[in-house]
């Protein structure tokens, strides 16, 4: 028998066996389910041999993909074993009696819907480990009391979070926002027992529908500012709580159809940006103490905003009718206290001279007295007060009141007395009339130019501890601005550096291009039982541009990029700016204001919500919380309704398999046997980091040259994060859906459906093996039994005479290189044994290959290089990565130093930019 018939029926054998192995477990996991409920449903016919042709229940192949039971009368319970069910991707019991505590999924699941049933609890860690949930929906169940859990972090790719009536108490914690969840829309918690604030992270999040009304018990408080900086919504319920303030602007949001405020405790005018919201269908405003004019909405507009009830405080019942001159003006007085709740109790009516006004006394009709002492108020002193002509004493005294006397309260005509002593009020006191009284004790900053707080300001009294706080908070401000102004220094450049580098090699114009479909130039990617793959790990906004203005703008905390900016800088994802295209996504060339230049991947449209998607959330996970100088920086991202795309680091010389394959076709010469060295060991550190420097254990699954990224300086970084695999914690090996590449797959993945680190390690081996014979893992072209790399690999170093034919020809390789060549196959080749326990770790590869490596030294320490600043990555990634800097390897870094790869034979200035003609000339000539 042929070694390629042999080879594909080996192949067609461990598939065999891999279906077999999964049935047989799954089809156990359906019994105990099934012995476990009753159903008073005729729909319900389970009576079949074979559980994926029961009701309800999806395989594919024999394995259990989806269990659909929603509205089918069952009762019961559900047994622990379905986690076992490692491909279940869509679970749904809504609807029915079920009963018992709600146990632990697998971590495969996308979708979770169990509301409506009787489930007392959820394990408290149950979404510890559930990176790959999209939807979430257990509302209505009588779950005793519990917080909603912080591994909930761990699910990025959450779209959905419903959980109304599930028994939450606590409060709503601070990760609900863009940093965290990059793709929620929904976030649903109504009729729960939650308190405290809004949390700020909601703020800039592209959640659509917020559902927090009618909490019982405890309820939701403060104010609804943070609504403000939420402009993707399009539905507010925030109904049956005690926020207070006013509501906020909505200037910013087009998409607001819905808003509920009702029963709650809101002051203040309802703002014309809510008033003329072209796109609002419906808001209620009943009973909460609203001031100002009854608002009147557009005729469309469904409005609870019930009059008779009179539980407002509006000062007319007439809709749109304004109020008196001097109701408005009061209202713009007390806008800057934040419209204190007990004024807007007591102000009722269109008259303040009516009486009953609290802090307001009339004498003949006209305010004399505003007796705002003693209030408990905050904020500052409205310039307002002024327009208040007959006021002949304004007293402010013992509140919490900041900023400065305004000057135009001089100009009162009748004033005689103002106190606003015991304040926290500076800068100097404007000159009033000789006879006014001014009253300003107790304000330990009164006369002083500056705020409190900053140098020079008041040390005394209970100011003193205020003010030490507040001057250590500045010190450490002043540092991190120091230090980042030397990042920006730095970063900036590094950018104009760069820019000369590439100044040398390319017009400013010129494009570099690289039209190719280079995305598996080796192999074909495969993704078994409908790889929806991973979405891994939490994001934290660690940096990236400016959504708003520019991609000029760098700034900490935010990575989502607006897809205008996008298209500016990509000439709108002009084909010349294709820098290649992989299976789900085509990558752009992109170029800042400044010079840096980026690549932009722009998912292909038809894929858009397809499994590309959770490969592209799991690219932002993964790279948002692994930063490395041999992983491709991830400098921000945009996932709209309609476009989905990464934006990266931009890698000039393109791919590793662009530089061993394709080296003849585009002209150029073959890579050195020192830069292959180089870029090894490149690769080798940056996949040693994800396996577990990175403080959890990243796998990345997808290890092949096109997937190896390489810079001007020729340095290595991995790319391609899509399928990476974080591994659950305290596991080193997990079951997951079979992805990867044909040819770099771990025999033992295959065949179990099992990933641990080894799995890339044997990828890395091909790799190495590619690199060092100049072959692709599967040449079609050859002899049968040397058409896979590593058996003929293998096989060769086998024998002693053959040994040294596996170099690639393409390459001049000396004595010395030749010792370094005999370590590095024997490592490729123990890499790739069959047994994983026999693969090294990486941590041994990196500890093999630095000593081979020529150490290149700078004549002088370089400036990049000062302070550690790690220059290949953006400012604000750099300031993240800062205090948990990759160095905890513990094998020698000697890549730190060395700005161009180690050994490879030109220097920089040599080398032009990757363009179609890919006419490097890597001459010994140009050789250092
Ligand atoms: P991918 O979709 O990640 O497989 O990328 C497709 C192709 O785009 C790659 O094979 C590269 O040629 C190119 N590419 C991807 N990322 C970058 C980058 N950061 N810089 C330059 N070229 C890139």
């Amino acid at each position: 028998m042929s070694f390629g018939v042999s080879y594909v029926l080996h192949l067609v054998l461990l598939f065999f066996m891999m279906f077999i192995a999964a049935w047989s477990q799954d089809d156990v996991v359906m019994q105990k389910l099934k012995s476990s409920i009753t159903s008073s449903s005729n729909d319900l016919d389970w009576s079949d041999k074979d559980c994926c042709k029961w009701k309800g229940v999806s395989c594919s192949g024999t394995t259990v993909t989806e269990i659909n039971l929603g509205q089918l009368n069952i009762q019961g319970s559900l047994p622990k074993e379905l986690m076992q069910l490692t491909a279940l991707t869509r679970f749904d019991c809504s609807e029915n009696e079920f009963s018992g505590g709600f146990p632990y999924m697998p971590n495969s699941l996308q979708n979770l819907y169990i509301r409506n049933n009787s489930f007392t609890s959820m394990p408290s860690d149950f979404f510890t480990n559930m990176s790959n949930l999209i939807e979430v929906v257990i509302d209505s169940n009588p779950f005793s009391q519990w917080q909603i859990p912080s591994s909930l972090k761990n699910c990025l790719a959450l779209k959905l979070f419903s959980a109304n009536s599930a028994g939450l108490v606590g409060v709503i914690p601070e990760f609900f926002g863009n940093d965290t969840f990059p793709s929620l829309t929904d976030l649903k918690v109504s009729f729960n027992s939650l308190g405290g604030n809004l949390p700020n992270s909601l703020s800039g999040s592209s959640i659509e529908n917020l559902w927090v009304n009618n909490q019982n018990g405890n309820k939701l408080n403060g104010t609804l500012s943070v609504l403000q900086n939420m402009t993707s919504l399009k539905v507010i319920w925030v109904q049956s709580n005690a926020f207070t303030g006013p509501i906020p602007d909505f200037s910013n949001h087009d998409q607001l159809s819905e808003v509920s405020f009702r029963d709650n405790q809101l002051t203040g005018v309802v703002p014309q940006s809510l008033i003329s919201l072209q796109s609002l269908k419906a808001v209620a405003l009943t009973n909460n103490r609203l001031q100002g004019s009854p608002p009147k909405f557009k005729d469309d507009v469904k409005v609870d905003n019930d009059m008779d009830k009179g539980i407002n405080s509006f000062c007319t019942k007439v809709v749109g009718q304004p109020c008196s001159p001097l109701v408005n003006a009061l209202l713009s007085v007390v806008e800057p206290f934040g419209y204190p709740l007990k004024l807007a109790q007591s102000w009722q009516g269109n008259d303040p001279c009516q009486g009953g006004w609290l802090g307001i006394v009339c004498s003949s009709g006209n305010i004399s007295v505003i007796a705002f002492e003693k209030m408990g108020f905050s904020g500052s002193i409205s310039s307002s007060f002024a327009s208040l002509s007959s006021v002949t004493k304004l007293l402010l005294d013992n509140n919490h009141l900041t900023g400065t006397i305004p000057k135009e309260l001089a100009s009162m005509p009748a004033l005689k007395e103002l106190d606003v002593s015991n304040n926290a009020l500076y800068g100097q006191i404007p000159s009033f009339r000789g006879d006014v009284v001014v009253k300003t004790g107790g304000n330990p900053d009164i006369g002083k130019d500056k705020p409190p707080g900053s140098p020079g300001s008041s040390s005394g009294g209970e100011y003193k501890k205020k003010i030490s706080v507040g001057a250590i908070v500045g010190i450490v401000m002043g540092i991190v601005c120091l230090l980042g102004v030397v990042g920006v220094l730095v970063f900036v450049m590094r950018g104009r550096r760069h820019n000369k580098c590439a100044g040398k090699v390319q017009t400013p114009n010129a494009i570099v291009v690289h039209p190719r479909h280079s995305g598996d130039g080796n192999g074909v990617k495969i993704s078994v039982a409908a790889a929806g793959s991973s979405s891994v790990g939490v994001a934290r906004g660690t940096g990236g541009f400016s959504p708003s203005s520019s991609v000029r703008n760098v700034e900490a905390g935010n990575m989502v990029i607006s897809i205008q900016v996008l298209r500016e800088v990509t000439n709108n994802f002009s084909e010349k700016n294709i820098l290649g295209k992989g299976g789900f996504a085509t990558v752009y060339k992109g170029e800042l204001d400044d010079g840096t230049k980026i690549a932009v991947k722009r998912m292909k449209s038809e894929m858009v919500g397809d499994e590309g998607l959770n490969e592209i959330k799991s690219e932002i996970a993964v790279l948002t919380r692994v930063r490395h100088r041999h992983l491709v920086a991830l400098h921000g991202y945009c996932l709209d309704d309609n476009e989905k795309l990464l934006v990266f680091e931009y890698m000039p010389q393109g791919t590793l398999s662009q530089h061993i394959f394709d080296w003849k076709d585009d002209g150029s010469k073959p890579l050195g046997w020192k830069c292959r060295l180089s870029i090894a060991l490149d690769v080798a550190r940056g996949v040693e980091y994800l396996h577990g420097l990175a403080q959890q254990i990243f796998i990345h699954r997808d290890l092949k040259p096109s997937n190896i990224l390489l810079g001007d300086d020729m340095r290595a970084k991995v790319a391609d994060f899509g399928l990476v695999r974080l591994a659950p914690e305290g596991q080193t090996s997990f079951a997951t859906r079979l992805a990867g590449t044909f040819g770099y797959l771990a025999p033992e993945y295959a065949v179990t459906g099992r990933v641990t680190t080894k799995v890339d390690v044997y990828s890395y081996g091909v790799i190495l093996m590619e690199m060092i014979t100049g072959r692709k893992v599967i040449e079609n072209s050859q002899s049968d039994e040397n058409i896979h790399l590593v058996t003929w690999f293998r096989r060769m170093l086998l024998n002693k005479d053959s040994f040294e034919k596996v170099i690639d020809p393409a390459m001049d390789i000396d004595e010395e290189g030749l010792e370094s060549f005999r370590t590095m196959a024997g490592l490729a080749s123990q890499c790739c044994a069959r047994e994983p326990h026999q693969r090294p770790d990486m941590g041994h590869v990196v500890n093999v290959l630095a000593p081979l490596v020529e150490i290149w030294k700078p004549a002088e320490p370089e400036a990049d290089d000062m302070y550690g600043i790690d220059l290949d990555i953006s400012f604000p990634q750099g300031l993240s990565k800062w205090p948990n800097l990759e160095g905890t390897s513990n094998t020698l870094d000697v890549s730190k130093s060395s700005s161009m790869a180690a050994g490879c034979e030109y220097t920089q200035s040599s080398i032009p930019p990757r363009s179609p003609g890919f006419a490097n000339s890597f001459t010994s000539a140009d050789a250092r």
